[in-house]
């Protein structure tokens, strides 16, 4: 897939990324919409469910950056402290029910989630998705369901 970027803002984004050290995951994020040219969202609304970290207010795309350790990465499977091991336990897999129950609420009021993993920001991958996302005016309906259409018919 085409990187947005032109390889010199590729670099430079990079170069901040790198220089800011530990930025926020949402910070990296937003550095990247704002250079690949993304425009349209806010962040934080708190009119909207879940107060996603960037919401695209044109087309219902409601964008949230899980930082991975907190969020329960499958993928990454940070190390979970020995220290109050039950503790971390039980937060990570509290926000991992919150993620999914305030996705599904949010889909089922029609708007489109996209959910973007701190691992996800080393690559441009997840920036392919959300074009998708904003470029589609619904959600792209199942099989299953077109099946069940035609059977109707
Ligand atoms: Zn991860």
């Amino acid at each position: 897939m085409r990187d947005p970027l032109s390889k010199a803002e590729r670099s430079a984004l990079m170069a901040r990324v790198r220089a800011t050290g530990n930025r926020s995951t949402e910070g990296i994020c937003e550095d990247t919409l704002i250079l690949a040219g993304i425009k349209g969202w806010v962040k934080h609304p708190s009119e909207i469910l879940g107060r996603p970290d960037f919401y695209f207010a044109g087309r219902k795309v409601a964008v949230f950056v899980d930082g991975c350790f907190w969020h329960g990465c499958p993928i990454c499977q940070r190390r979970i402290p020995t220290r109050r091991r039950k503790f971390w336990v039980t937060k990570i897999s509290r926000n991992r029910e919150r993620d999914s129950r305030v996705g599904r609420k949010l889909r089922a009021k029609g708007y489109k989630t996209v959910r973007i993993w701190e691992h996800e920001l080393r690559t441009r991958s997840w920036l392919s998705r959300l074009s998708l996302a904003l470029q589609r005016k619904r959600p792209m309906r199942s099989k299953l369901a077109k099946k069940a259409d035609e059977k109707c018919r």
